[in-house]
């Protein structure tokens, strides 16, 4: 075999090259690293990672992250954002990782639901590859009477806005989208006209 094969440690390369932000160069640092240095750091890598598949899933209700001992899923039973929430508002984001983020900024106390993405033709996401189906029943079973749209503020956040408050009205719930407003620290003068109209529409009484 030459010496240059290793399958193991190819094997291993490829899976870390995999992941976002690391490059081919990256993932064999790593690689070598975990090997030379660190083989116990190699060990609770492998372990958290399987923990990851054997105990974490999404909940069948709302598509937000789910952990529990008794594996991924149960019914929704262990969905902290399907708990213990104030059902008549549902706050409607992309991905779970945006739920931590409005979790962070804190004061909603309402339910969310997530996406799973968004309506995308050109990189063939169509509005059947989401959990808008899902959305829509909860709407129509659940006592919401506001849908907030918390998707990102830009081309296929908005078209998808847009393609939600179409369907969602005619159930008859209010429908609301955050204020896109300024970051903080922020110039007008550097905010993309987007953010800038947005923030415009978004303006409130003071
Ligand atoms: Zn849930």
């Amino acid at each position: 075999m030459p010496l240059s094969r290793f399958p193991a440690i190819d094997e291993c390369i490829e899976a870390f090259r995999r992941l976002p932000g690391i490059g081919p160069k990256s993932a064999q640092r790593i690689v070598f690293h975990l090997l030379s240095k660190d083989p116990e750091a190699a060990r609770r890598i492998a372990s958290a990672c399987s923990a990851l598949g054997e105990r974490v899933g999404l909940c069948p209700r709302c598509s937000m992250l789910v952990e529990g001992e008794a594996g991924p899923g149960a019914g929704g039973a262990d969905c902290r954002a399907c708990g213990d929430r104030d059902p008549s508002v549902l706050c409607v984001v992309e991905e779970p990782a945006d739920v931590f983020a409005i979790e962070r900024a804190g004061g909603f106390r309402g339910r969310f639901h997530v996406l799973m993405g968004v309506i995308s033709p050109l990189d063939g996401v169509e509005p059947e590859d989401l959990t808008i189906g899902l959305l829509l029943d909860r709407v129509k079973t659940e006592r919401v009477k506001e849908v907030i749209l918390a998707l990102n503020p830009n081309m296929a956040g908005e078209g998808t806005s847009l393609y939600l408050a179409r369907v969602l009205k005619p159930l008859g719930v209010r429908v609301t989208q955050l204020a896109h407003g300024l970051p903080m620290g922020s110039h007008l003068e550097y905010a993309d006209e987007m953010t800038l109209s947005r923030s415009l529409e978004g303006r409130r009484e003071l």
